[in-house]
């Protein structure tokens, strides 16, 4: 229920306009194929995804001899979610390490929406019995480690954190250390989203994931990158180049609630070969899901 809320904007606008084109054309030709290809780049799917997937629509299309556009839906549906499968690892889950210590490191651009994943992810561990630490690893923008504290302190989690400014290792460092001693489930690490220098940015992630690594074996076990959905396909083009600069397990689509291009996750499918782990759908604790691609698509239609 909570993803058919998220996608209102998305579901309205997008059933609407198929719906409409349905309607118009009743009979299934090359123009309905056109305009149903507009609607889907206007959801931003991306050009790429969209042009495969009418390929095998109309593929699939003619294998069943479909005539009548009403029936064509169900076919969108079908393939949408095929798009999501085939790939066990592509099932969204976070990779938890049984009793022993997860270390979760989170990037993307700020304004994306990484603080408050990191408490909404943090609060759901909590209500799953998961004992959580959060390291203010983003010393460069300011406000960004108190806004943590904010969350630290409204779900319940201590925060581990250095100065305004100061070394990302070494708070990493020291928050691996307490998580430890601390005999904590979950770490969950922020660091600095400025794209604008990308070597800067490469040579910081690489030396915070040294120091993880070195200090917890296998660790961390996801990079989770965080893109803002509302800002379509240049969430795409930042995402490809976040990629560039670190490896990437998943992905976390923000704002979901707040577009009405929620294509966007099918075009990260489709072109990133990440999955989409977690969406937020909203600002509060709560707000955040499991990415589920047949709850997607329900919401997207149903
Ligand atoms: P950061 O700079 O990446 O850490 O971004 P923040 O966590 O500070 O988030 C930026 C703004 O986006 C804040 O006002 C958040 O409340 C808002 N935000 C984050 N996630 C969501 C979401 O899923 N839905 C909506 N509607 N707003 C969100």
């Amino acid at each position: 229920e909570k993803f058919r809320q998220g996608l209102e904007k998305t579901r309205t606008s997008f059933s609407e306009k198929v719906n409409d084109l349905v309607y118009r054309y009743r009979k299934v030709d090359e123009d309905f194929f056109e305009e149903l290809e507009e609607i889907l780049i206007g959801a931003d799917v991306g050009v790429t995804t969209v042009m495969e997937l009418i390929e095998e629509l109309k593929d699939e299309v003619k294998r069943r001899n479909i005539q009548d556009t009403k029936d064509v839906q169900a076919v969108i549906s079908e393939k949408l979610v095929e798009i999501y499968q085939g790939d066990d690892d592509f099932n969204g889950e976070l990779h938890l390490q049984e009793n022993e210590l997860t270390v979760i490191l989170f990037v993307g651009v700020n304004g994306v929406g990484k603080t408050t994943t990191i408490g909404k992810l943090a609060h759901r561990l909590k209500s799953q019995g998961k004992t959580v630490l959060l390291a203010a690893g983003d010393t460069f923008r300011a406000g960004a480690i108190e806004q943590l504290e904010v969350w630290g302190e409204r779900v319940g989690v201590d925060v581990i954190k250095q100065g305004s400014g100061s070394d990302p290792a070494a708070v990493m460092y020291d928050a691996v250390q307490a998580a430890k001693a601390r005999k904590v489930d979950v770490l969950l690490c922020d660091t600095a989203g400025r794209l604008q220098n990308k070597v800067n940015l490469m040579k910081e992630l690489e030396k915070v994931k040294r120091v993880i690594e070195r200090e917890v074996p296998g660790a961390p076990h996801e990079v989770l990158l965080v893109i803002d959905a509302t800002t379509g396909q240049n969430g795409l083009s930042q995402a490809k180049t976040f990629r560039e600069v670190t490896d990437v397990s998943g992905i976390v689509l923000t704002k979901l609630d707040g577009t009405a291009k929620g294509g966007i996750v099918l075009a990260i499918r489709n072109e990133m070969n990440v999955p989409v782990k977690f969406v937020g759908l909203g600002e509060k604790m709560d707000d955040l899901q499991e990415f589920n691609p047949e709850q997607y698509v329900y919401g997207l239609f149903g």
